[in-house]
């Protein structure tokens, strides 16, 4: 039985890739300093693996930014922008500027557009096609490494995106053409690529294709099966592995396995239910590599639950063919649990139930040490230990809190409900809020300004006493309730000072959170994010936001908006835990923020916005499954929304979402008003509410965030004009695309201004 790892993070323990790429942007370190770190990151994990009793250690999956922009220098897919560049500047340069753009030496070159990575939190760059595409082989970064590699004493496993996966990855940059068109063109490079890995020595190859494990057009499944036939025509003896994950192979099952790789690679933690059909499916010339090692969350495997997979296995195809692996590569965890070492921030209970990258490679020998009965003292002594873990965490008081399950178990369909419907609601809404027409709001936060990050880290290092932290946020959140008063902002926003991220402050405030010191995951290029960890039943100990928001709203007589972040997002954005459905976790979530809105409305506060930037990212991989999480996803919403009275105005606010799809169970959410970015796309989103007749109120963003520039009054206007045409005014409010938080003062002042102006001239035009 082999054992092999689909790709370890790059990141390093202590974030060096990061410090090392953001030392070369702004001209610290030059591009020697830069390749040698990541020459140093490389030869650590590859030891590291070794060491540790991997058989099949991968190259190329380090990347300085990622691993699809990698792939597109690789295979030349350079587009025609960026030509001036690569002719004058080193291959690394051009790299960067792909990835994050070029303002520089009188050139000015946008970047590539980004996108998620399936369902994870990780971001790539998207290929970019033209109809007459070309490709050729540009940049050896996979042969250089694995010629490193073997220097380093080490026949390392090639791993890189493979053909059809890169080529649905990719969008079309002009009409009349599809993608994959492109395959046979695409796949001569690939040939090539092999050809010359296979003349330095390498055995195995990974082709990644995780959308196997998709819902897949005819075309797909054809093109798959001629690259394939295609590839192994020419190279009979080069052992390939197909590695899907993130889903179950379901009806691509066939098609999978009659693709004439070596190994299937198959995802056992997102889909344990496969193994069956895949037993009854795969061909004696295949072997299985198990994915039974979660690389997607930080949770201590159960190597008691793992070795019946792999015995049943055995048991089938005999163990020679069979493979221990993690689910996917292990990119999505953080790297070292051993870099936990401070007890006050995680807590040696909670820590022993977990495990990051190096600990998983660990578990992945354990196990298949375990399964073949090559066990020593010391692999028995690590299955006891394993076993202990497990059972400690399965019945830990830290985890289980019987209020907290009774309260869910008798949470009902009329607790998911507003009393009245929205057009009653509204009329007492109105009643008291007296809010005129297009009124104008941001989104929650303003400027986080260099001071206020500083008053923030002094106070956590002791610098700062509470009651000095406390008397500099509310100087600053006096300040900016006056500021919006003066400018004749309708509904207020108290800024979000005080906080430091919309998850974490929620977070560190539920029972049932923990946090890391170090736990870094790669989010996109040198960001990383640092998630929480849910790890038993939550619920609010204490009210969280009132203090805050009862402050702002004593400041004025305009109303304050309180403002809280949603039940799926908090989910969505946290290592959740795996000992229950993601649905139940959420619901808690949902009762403890149901129980921060009623305390607000206790408090005076009559407008409060429950965030969901998250909802739609969390659709599953595959349709078939998209009803069954949205049920829930909006139940929980609702629950959190809905122990207000009539009167109670409640928000949600979304961002860099389509919409179109799933319109209708954004209206099912029933807030009785959402704000949206739209901006950027000029509004186009906002035919989906118009065809769909979006019921309650609606502010569509009518200017970008996420850039310094200010726009005109005008071009507000316009935008607002558009967004007339197909809702009526009495729906429409005005306000930003997103959150301020981000931005200076100075921008922000100019822009607002410009927005207030544009509502009150709009109240003045006729509508059409
Ligand atoms: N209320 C949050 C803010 O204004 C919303 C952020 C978001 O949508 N991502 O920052
Ligand atoms: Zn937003």
């Amino acid at each position: 039985m082999q054992t092999h790892i689909l790709g370890y993070p790059r990141i390093g323990s202590n974030r060096e890739l990061k410090k090392a790429c953001e030392q070369y942007w702004t001209g610290k370190i030059d591009v020697n300093g830069l390749l040698e770190t990541g020459k140093t990151i490389k030869n650590k994990h590859w030891k590291l693996q070794q060491e540790a009793g991997i058989d099949l250690i991968p190259c190329n999956d380090f990347s300085f930014y990622d691993q699809v922009l990698d792939m597109t220098l690789t295979l030349g897919a350079i587009p025609e922008r960026y030509r001036e560049i690569a002719a004058r500047k080193h291959e690394t340069d051009l790299y960067f500027a792909m990835a994050r753009g070029f303002q520089k030496e009188s050139m000015d070159i946008t970047a590539m557009e980004m996108t998620k990575w399936f369902d994870t939190n990780y971001h790539y760059i998207v290929p970019e096609f033209q109809k007459d595409q070309e490709f050729s082989l540009f940049s050896e970064k996979i042969i250089e490494e694995f010629t490193d590699a073997k220097e380093a004493g080490i026949r390392a496993k090639p791993v890189m995106i493979g053909p059809v996966t890169y080529l649905l990855l990719g969008k079309e940059k002009e009409e009349g053409f599809d993608k994959l068109d492109l395959a046979d063109k695409l796949l001569p490079v690939y040939l090539q690529i092999l050809k010359e890995l296979e003349n330095q020595g390498a055995e195995y190859i990974q082709f990644d294709e995780p959308f196997l494990a998709l819902d897949l057009s005819e075309k797909a499944k054809e093109t798959y099966q001629w690259v394939y036939a295609e590839i192994r025509k020419h190279f009979p003896d080069l052992k390939l592995i197909l590695a899907t994950y993130f889903e179950g192979l379901n009806d691509n099952l066939t098609l999978a396995s009659s693709l004439s790789a070596d190994v299937l690679h198959i995802d056992l933690v997102r889909c344990p239910e496969q193994l069956d059909d895949v037993l009854q499916a795969v061909p004696e010339t295949l072997s299985l590599s198990l994915g039974i090692v979660d690389g997607r969350n930080i949770w201590k495997n159960d190597f008691g639950k793992s070795l019946n997979f792999i015995e049943k296995t055995i048991q089938k195809i005999g163990s020679e063919r069979v493979l221990i692996a993690p689910s996917c590569s292990l990119l999505h965890i953080p790297a070292d649990l051993d870099a936990e070492n401070n007890e006050e921030i995680l807590s040696g209970e909670i820590r022993q139930w977990m495990a990051f990258a190096k600990q998983k490679v660990n578990e992945i020998v354990t196990l298949s040490k375990l399964a073949s009965g090559d066990t020593d003292e010391n692999t028995q002594q690590q299955f006891d230990d394993n076993r202990r873990a497990i059972e400690k965490r399965r019945i830990s008081t830290l985890i289980h809190n019987h209020d907290v399950k009774d309260r869910v178990e008798v949470t009902t369909e009329e607790d998911a409900k507003r009393s009245s419907p929205f057009k009653a609601r509204k009329r007492s809404q109105q009643d008291i809020l007296q809010l005129p027409l297009f009124p104008t709001t941001t989104i929650g936060s303003f400027p986080q300004t260099k001071e206020v990050r500083n008053w923030r880290s002094k106070f956590k290092k002791g610098e700062l006493n509470a009651d000095e932290y406390d008397a500099l946020l509310k100087q600053e959140t006096e300040r900016t309730i006056r500021w919006q008063e003066d400018i004749g902002i309708d509904v207020l926003v108290h800024g979000e000072f005080e906080r430091n991220d919309m998850v974490e402050y929620f977070g560190e405030q539920l029972a049932g959170f923990a946090f890391t010191q170090n736990g870094w995951v790669q989010s996109y290029g040198s960001r990383c994010v640092k998630p929480p960890v849910i790890y038993g039943d939550v619920h609010r100990p204490a009210p969280m936001t009132v203090y805050w928001s009862e402050y702002a709203q004593s400041l004025t007589k305009k109303w304050v908006k309180g403002m809280l972040t949603g039940p799926v997002t908090i989910l969505q954005w946290s290592f959740v835990r795996d000992d229950q459905p993601r649905s139940l976790t959420c619901k808690q979530i949902a009762l403890a923020i149901r129980d921060e809105v009623t305390d607000l409305e206790k408090a005076g506060i009559r407008i409060i916005q429950i965030d969901e930037p998250a909802i739609r990212e969390g659709l599953p991989l595959r349709t078939s499954e998209w009803q069954n999480y949205l049920k829930w996803a909006i139940e929980a919403f609702r629950i959190s929304a809905s122990g207000v009275e009539d009167a109670t105005q409640i928000h949600t606010h979304m961002c860099y979402s389509e919409f179109n799809d799933i319109i209708q169970n954004i209206a099912d959410m029933d807030a009785d008003v959402i704000t949206i970015e739209c901006s950027r796309s000029q509004m186009e989103l906002l035919n989906a509410f118009a065809d769909f007749k979006y019921p309650n109120e609606i502010g569509p963003g009518v200017y970008d965030i996420h850039s310094p520039r200010v726009p005109p009054k005008e071009e507000m206007m316009e935008l607002l004009k558009k967004a007339q045409a197909v809702i009526p005014a009495e729906q429409l409010w005005v306000n930003p695309d997103c959150g301020l938080k981000t931005r200076h003062w100075e921008e922000t002042e100019k822009a607002l201004i410009a927005m207030v102006a544009a509502s009150k001239e709009m109240s003045k035009v006729p509508a059409l």
